[in-house]
């Protein structure tokens, strides 16, 4: 004890390989990688992606859960990515961990737990006793949309192609977290843009918006986030977006508004020049409703 806290991590490389390494600064030492200074083996590999990561109370605690990693087959890695409970993975125990460190305090789980203890709670009784750990998996899910490279979101999709005619992406379910209170807002994010010689796979645009809502936010920042990427990227004629939310933390708590919809638009390029564009996009939009 007495280290800082550190991460386990699993990283895929350009040639589809996954690298697992374990590091005190997650972010640092992501760049690092990219940068070629990180690994021998991710230096030919690069770029990189992360792909997944835990936090661990320690280095020691970090190097043990790296080994046990390392020997998993490629099949249980990947299931390891989007796994919610960690106890079922082989050589993995999260019992064993806290064991030797009764008191983990450092990390999110540990602060978890003094946020139940703060609240009057008993951190220990059965309903609680791994409610620190899951919140704490659940904080990364939420917030992954931190670890997604845009480039390599994009890459491959993008297709020169010689269409003018509005495309247009409607209903796209999200869930993100708001800032203000860490309570979720969710709802629909429709999304319209005019190509200007380049068209995006279709796909390609919920996960846009997912990977904008998957982090702290605003509903107005995020609708500009996804319009502005894809006035980067596409380099359009124009880009509406429209996203309906509705927010937690004005329907359970506050001034409670459990109905209120709060809609947010931004409009680029032609779809904030011509009102005409603007209207046959919001006419496509009325049709439905
Ligand atoms: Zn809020």
């Amino acid at each position: 004890m007495g280290d800082r806290p550190a991460w386990v991590y699993l990283l895929e490389c350009a040639d589809g390989t996954l690298y697992t390494g374990w590091c005190y600064d997650l972010m640092a030492r992501l760049a690092q990688h990219n940068a070629g200074r990180g690994a021998k083996y991710t230096r030919s590999r690069c770029p990189v992606t992360l792909r997944w990561s835990e936090p661990c109370i320690d280095r020691q605690a970090a190097m043990r859960r790296e080994a046990a990693i390392k020997k998993l087959k490629r099949p249980e890695k990947l299931k390891l990515m989007t796994s919610e409970e960690l106890a079922s993975m082989p050589g993995v125990n999260w019992k064993n961990l806290r064991e030797e460190h009764p008191e983990p305090t450092e990390g999110i789980a540990g602060h978890v737990r003094e946020i139940l203890i703060g609240l009057g709670e008993d951190p220990e009784r059965e309903g609680l006793q791994r409610t620190p750990e899951r919140v704490a998996r659940m904080y990364a899910e939420l917030t992954e949309g931190y670890h997604v490279d845009p480039v390599k979101l994009i890459n491959d999709a993008i297709f020169e192609v010689d269409y003018d005619e509005m495309v247009i992406v409607q209903d796209i379910d999200y869930a993100s977290l708001c800032e203000h209170h860490t309570l979720p807002f969710l709802g629909r994010a429709h999304v319209a843009y005019i190509p200007g010689g380049k068209v995006i796979g279709l796909s390609k645009i919920p996960r846009i918006v997912e990977m904008y809502a998957k982090r702290f936010q605003i509903q107005e920042r995020m609708t500009n986030q996804i319009a502005d990427f894809l006035m980067e990227h596409l380099d359009p004629r124009g880009v509406g977006v429209v996203v309906e939310g509705q927010h937690m933390c004005s329907m359970i708590r506050g001034v409670r508004q459990p109905n209120s919809l709060m809609v947010t638009s931004a409009m680029r390029g032609l779809f904030k020049k011509d009102p005409r564009t603007r209207a046959e996009f919001m006419a496509l939009l009325d049709r439905r409703r």
